[in-house]
């Protein structure tokens, strides 16, 4: 178990009382009726409910060991969540207890069957953990010779929001070092296409 594992923060659901991963809580209700910390697996059955999804079945998923292409190893939890006409799958690393690193979003069907979702989700990782996108250079962080580099906007609390934090690699990249990287190539030309995070990214 990790450092990241060491720190998990826990929180008893208020509706079946088991001992949740904080990130596994959805505050739950309406202003009216007052909120509660229910976990996933509660919150999902709520909404099954509301939308008549009889079929759907929650499933928990114990974190999976999948190794990069360097050969670190990265430890996914799962995170499933019903909203109305489709399902989220998200896997994610942990920081400090909380998701960051690496994390992927697939969205499926409510009514088909979980497992083939988490089976979208692994080969999503496993394609993304298999692309190298900075490697280290004589003189710091570079980007690696294809020169494509996929990766993920992220907030930076150093900067209050106004800058973004970068996510490649599943590390953290500040927006000051990745300029530096891109100074390499001053003079060439570069295209930003943004996708959302369901979507694959190849
Ligand atoms: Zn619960």
């Amino acid at each position: 178990m990790d450092q990241a594992e060491l720190g998990q923060r826990k929180i008893r659901c208020a509706k079946c009382e088991e001992s949740t991963p904080d990130f596994d809580i959805v505050n739950y209700g309406s202003t009216e009726k007052g909120y509660r910390q229910i976990c996933t697996r509660c919150f999902n059955a709520e909404i099954a409910k509301l939308e008549g999804l009889d079929k759907f079945e929650h499933v928990r998923f114990d974190p999976v060991e999948l190794a990069d292409c360097k050969g670190k190893v990265h430890v996914f939890h799962f995170r499933t969540r019903l909203f109305g006409p489709g399902v989220a799958l998200e896997a994610f690393e942990l920081r400090d207890g909380s998701p960051g690193g690496y994390q992927f979003q697939v969205i499926g069907d409510p009514n088909a069957d979980l497992l083939a979702l988490l089976a979208r989700l692994i080969d999503r990782i496993r394609r993304a953990l298999s692309l190298q996108h900075i490697r280290e250079g004589a003189f710091g962080p570079e980007i690696a010779d294809h020169g494509i580099v996929r990766g993920r906007i992220g907030w930076d609390d150093a900067q209050d929001g106004q800058i973004p934090l970068l996510i490649i690699d599943g590390q953290e990249i500040t927006w000051d070092a990745f300029g530096r990287m891109l100074m390499t190539y001053e003079g060439s030309q570069f295209k930003l296409e943004i996708r959302d995070k369901s979507e694959d990214f190849e």
